[in-house]
């Protein structure tokens, strides 16, 4: 953004920096005429964090569901416990 005032060409100071919406939002405001603008400087940098990690999350966990070791059957595992039941009752 240009720093002149397009009113009185005046210094235009940064007022505020508003990136809650995820959008980096800057307020400028001239110091000689009060004109204030704004300027869209696109993506916030906490936006494309955290858009970042959310990829890397879903990454992953589309990996573990992947892994044969959460496919067990349950039926399997009951058996596999009654047949140490058995063993230990036999002692
Ligand atoms: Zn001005």
């Amino acid at each position: 953004m240009n720093d002149d005032c397009p009113k009185c060409g005046g210094y235009m100071k940064l007022e505020e920096k508003d990136t809650s919406s995820g959008r980096d939002i800057r307020e400028y405001k001239c110091t000689k005429c009060g004109y204030s603008d704004w300027e869209d400087r696109g993506t916030a940098m906490w936006k494309l964090l955290s858009d970042a990690r959310e990829e890397a999350e879903a990454k992953q966990a589309s990996s573990t569901a992947n892994t044969p070791a959460v496919s067990e059957a349950p039926a399997s595992k009951w058996k596999r416990f009654f047949a140490i039941f058995s063993r230990t009752r036999k002692k």
